[in-house]
């Protein structure tokens, strides 16, 4: 038994913790749990749990049944919203096959390969998630159109406001579970609201993203209320993105920051840009999985539709923040094309690869587009070299088809299943008639 594992031992006494959620995320991003007395744990940090692979999505077909879930201490909670005592603790798991190796199909495995990866190379990744999404006034039911909590929009505050309620208790909540919240308001649309965690390693940051979404969810139906990352639940209003700030450290130095260049962007940050955008294509069906996150990167509410980068510019897919002269350890990129229906474990390892590809093949950056990009013309954007983002589902996985990138990052089996089953979610989508056409067709033809 290692230090930490004696630690959640002890506080498994101390707090009376009777039942110890496991957790991991499946291919899509779905969380999965299992409950295990206090008293089976050391046997779980020692070997594991078993558990029927074959009926987790994406972990499936490609592997025997059997799998193997064992518990990460450090990453060891007491749930807040189950009350105690007797209290409920959360650890995350690695997965890993019958023999002890760790799995291919495992999200999480697939992170920590591509950490691995910018750690050979002298890197620590450091993320840092602005995570935008809707309350609704109750749960939803099949065939109607959800009702926001209030007609709010950006930074609004209203006295007795349910938002204001709600990210109380929800970053309260994070906090207590080892969380920072950095920034949180109201969105743009009606109930939409958006909160920033501190930046963290990425595996933590992943980690805590998983975090984020029981968390909100757990809140909002506590308040009778319920919440949705769906990236664009509205036609007529922006949708949720998540947008990411990225930076590479070497040991306590941000590798990004380079005094006196512009921006004050080293040749590293210039060249994970340009890596970013020349792969943006290919990782783009990985950082917007549905179907439904294509319908809010058309251009409009403040996403993004075009490849390019811009000092401050807020149509841009990748944007350097305002430098503040004082904080060179602060300099960083922010990806804006990434939503929160995405495996953030899958979505922060393509992110890197493409960045550190850039690094280290030394790619030139391209000019930035200080223009407002969506007011350009085809013509005009063709010739700045200013190419769209993905406009579906189909065309990111025809583009993701080919990447060896992405084939590499995700490894061979995450890579099959995550393509088959993304192509079956668009053959049932192209095969829907939608209200839109009815109303468009049947009272003229
Ligand atoms: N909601 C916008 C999006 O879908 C972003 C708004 C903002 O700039 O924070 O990306
Ligand atoms: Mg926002
Ligand atoms: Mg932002």
């Amino acid at each position: 038994v290692d230090k930490q594992e004696e630690f959640v031992l002890r506080t498994l006494e101390e707090r009376d913790v009777r039942f110890v959620r496991l957790w991991f995320t499946d291919v899509l991003g779905f969380l999965k749990s299992v409950a295990i007395a206090p008293a089976e744990l050391e046997g779980a940090f020692a070997e594991g749990i078993g558990f029927d692979g074959s009926a987790i999505e994406g972990f499936a077909r490609v592997y025997e049944a059997d799998m193997v879930a064992r518990p990460d201490p450090s990453t060891f909670q007491v749930l807040p919203w189950r009350g105690s005592p007797p209290a409920t603790a959360r650890m995350f798991c690695d997965i890993l096959m019958p023999d002890g190796s760790p799995s291919y199909a495992d999200p999480r495995y697939v992170l920590k390969r591509t950490l691995g990866k910018a750690a050979d190379l002298g890197f620590t990744f450091y993320t840092h998630p602005e995570i935008e999404f809707f309350l609704f006034e109750d749960r939803h039911e099949n065939g109607r159109t959800p009702i926001p909590v209030d007609r709010s929009g950006y930074f609004d505050h209203t006295a007795h406001g349910m938002s204001q309620d709600f990210r109380r208790e929800a970053i309260t909540m994070l906090e207590a579970m080892g969380i920072s919240v950095e920034f949180s308001h109201h969105e743009g649309a009606p109930g939409q609201q958006e909160i920033d965690l501190r930046y963290a390693d990425a595996l933590a940051t992943a980690d805590n993203v998983m975090t984020f979404r029981v968390v909100v969810k757990e809140v909002a139906l506590g308040q009778g209320i319920s919440a949705s990352f769906m990236p664009k639940p509205f036609t007529e209003w922006p949708g949720s993105g998540m947008h990411t700030h990225m930076s590479l450290f070497e040991g306590d130095r941000n590798a990004f920051f380079e005094s006196g260049a512009e921006y004050h962007l080293s040749k590293v940050a210039r060249s994970f840009i340009a890596g970013l955008l020349r792969h943006a294509g290919e990782i783009t069906a990985v950082t917007n999985q549905w179907v439904n996150s294509y319908k809010r990167l058309w251009g409009g509410g403040e996403a993004p539709a075009y490849v390019c980068w811009g000092h401050n510019n807020r149509s841009a897919l990748v944007r350097v923040p305002m430098y503040k002269p004082d904080k060179g350890q602060s300099t960083r990129i922010e990806f804006r094309s990434l939503d929160s229906a995405a495996n953030p474990y899958l979505a922060y390892a393509v992110l890197l690869a493409a960045g550190l590809k850039g690094v280290e093949e030394g790619y030139e950056l391209p000019p930035g587009a200080e223009d407002d990009v969506w007011s350009l013309t085809e013509g005009e954007r063709r010739a700045l070299g200013i190419d769209p983002l993905p406009q579906s589902l189909d065309e990111a996985i025809r583009i993701m088809e080919n990447s060896e990138l992405v084939a590499e990052t995700l490894g061979e089996h995450v890579f099959d299943f995550f393509l088959r089953n993304k192509q079956a979610e668009w053959e049932e989508y192209r095969q829907q008639v939608t209200a839109f056409e009815r109303d468009r067709l049947l009272p003229v033809i």
